[in-house]
């Protein structure tokens, strides 16, 4: 065998679907060549010794939103550090055009390279896009954009057509920087659907059709419109509360099943339902399932709403889109993720600083921008709750790393196997912390989960066989890399 690069001894592997198993992990040129007991280390340039801790497939955090509010040159300095603390080894992240991220319009073959050229060199993680088709001629471009920009995976924001990122907006389309004449809506959203089945079923993307997929945000701009009307007016509620009683939990349901009749009408088999907050979510998903056998739907849930609820939350900085629900909705989710009906677990990263956060008067929710950050929370947080409620090892690192890594075509990441790279973290299981924003390497100066008690801490982070986090600090370098999609599988 030719020499390796880095061998990590002593830890407990955590393979998708299996328990712990003790074992050392060899490394040669960023890829894993072995996960063995007893891995001979003479002549290896790096050893890590792992004194038994958990070794976890590097995370895959599919839902990140680099850039939305802060420069993406920043935000792939700093939120990838964030990643590496939090053992996330690739982030997903959103573009989209319009107000807030790069702040313009115009064809993503114009759009993307900008946002390439940000992120290169700066990320201290691997990272990929999502891109959301927003004009007309943005449809048109997605075979290329498969194609030449290696993305191969689509959002479609249902709300954003008649209501704003923050709350009510009558100013959409400016929003969205639409051009006379253009309109975001859902006959825009089918037609998305039926480009996107069209380019999965052409010749040069045979053998990786099943990794082209579309995600949708499901929330319904009319009825979140009218009860935000009915919220403000009434004036009785205010904070966490009154944001969720404004998008109540049916305008999730509501959305969920136009997503999946349009989803059945075009013959798009691969739909991604996002961030499902509620039970009414989940329970219109697994009725569309049922409904729609041949669309194979995958559903996804945020770390956030399986920790924290309107009133745990640390007050209306966990002001995000879809809201912070009541305990009943977190409930309903983890019965949910324990009947195997949730596929994986996200952050829904979204640095917004405080200065942007929050509006005047602080405390008003309907002034307060969306979003959070809080990938760095997302192992420790999974398995601190998971583990108590009897979600296996096995089972956090299908919902972390594994199930994501298959539906984006991340072919070479997603598991600690022979082949793939060598992108994992180690857990220390039994490491008790609280959650201190002031101790987070990302720029965002608060956290809805401050003070919370988590069970799990990483204390490693190899990106490729480079080691991004050690014993807690990140490396200074940043290695991280664009990845173009679908990955050939090894
Ligand atoms: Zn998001």
């Amino acid at each position: 065998m030719t020499e390796l690069d880095l061998v990590v001894k002593n830890v407990r592997v955590v393979r998708p679907g299996r328990d712990p198993e003790p074992a050392d992990i060899g490394v040669r040129d960023g890829c894993i060549e072995t996960v063995a007991p007893g891995v001979a280390t003479d002549g290896v340039a790096e050893v890590v010794e792992g004194r038994g801790r958990l070794a976890f497939p590097g995370v895959v955090d599919a839902h990140q939103h680099w850039g939305i509010y802060n420069p993406l040159e920043e935000d792939a300095r700093s939120e990838s550090r964030a990643c590496a603390q939090g053992g996330v080894t690739t982030a997903i992240t959103y573009l989209r055009t319009g107000q807030y991220y790069l702040n313009r319009t115009g064809p993503y073959r114009e759009v993307l390279p900008i946002a390439l050229a940000a992120a290169e060199g700066r990320a201290h993680v691997d990272y990929a896009f999502h891109v959301a088709p927003i004009l007309k001629e943005h449809i048109e471009e997605i075979p290329e954009l498969i194609a030449e920009f290696g993305v191969s995976s689509f959002k479609i924001f249902m709300f954003y057509g008649r209501h704003g990122l923050h709350g009510r907006s009558s100013a959409q389309d400016e929003f969205l920087m639409l051009p006379e004449g253009e309109s975001y809506d859902l006959a825009h959203f089918e037609f998305i659907m039926r480009k996107l089945e069209q380019a999965r079923r052409e010749e040069r993307f045979a053998g990786f059709a099943d990794s082209i997929s579309l995600s949708l945000h499901c929330e319904t701009a009319e009825i979140m419109a009218a009860y935000t009307k009915l919220v403000e007016e009434e004036g009785r509620l205010t904070g966490l509360r009154a944001y969720h009683a404004a998008r109540p939990p049916h305008s999730e349901g509501l959305a969920v099943t136009i997503a999946a009749y349009l989803a059945h009408e075009t013959g798009l088999p691969t739909i991604n339902l996002l961030h499902l907050s509620s039970q009414k979510a989940v329970d219109a998903a697994m009725m569309m399932a049922a409904t729609f056998p041949h669309v194979d739907f995958r559903r996804e849930v945020t770390i956030g709403h399986l920790l924290t609820d309107v009133d745990t939350a640390n007050g209306i900085g966990a002001k995000v889109n879809p809201p912070i629900r009541p305990r009943e909705d977190v409930e309903a989710l983890w019965e949910h993720m324990l009947q195997g009906h949730l596929d994986w677990v996200v952050s829904d990263h979204a640095c917004c600083r405080d200065e942007t956060k929050f509006g005047e008067p602080r405390d008003d929710v309907f002034v307060a921008k969306s979003g959070f950050g809080g990938t760095e929370y997302l192992l420790p947080g999974l398995i601190t709750e998971g583990r108590r409620r009897g979600l296996s090892y096995g089972r956090i690192a299908e919902l972390t790393a594994s199930a994501p890594a298959e539906r984006f075509g991340l072919h070479t990441k997603g598991a600690l196997a022979p082949g793939r790279d060598a992108d994992l973290c180690l857990v220390d299981p039994d490491a008790s912390w609280v959650v201190r924003a002031a101790d987070s390497a990302s720029a965002q100066e608060y956290t809805p989960f401050e003070g919370m008690e988590l069970k799990a801490r990483v204390t490693d982070t190899f990106v490729r066989g480079h080691q991004v986090l050690r014993d807690g600090n990140v490396v200074e370098s940043p290695v991280g890399r664009y990845v173009r999609r679908p990955t050939p599988r090894p």
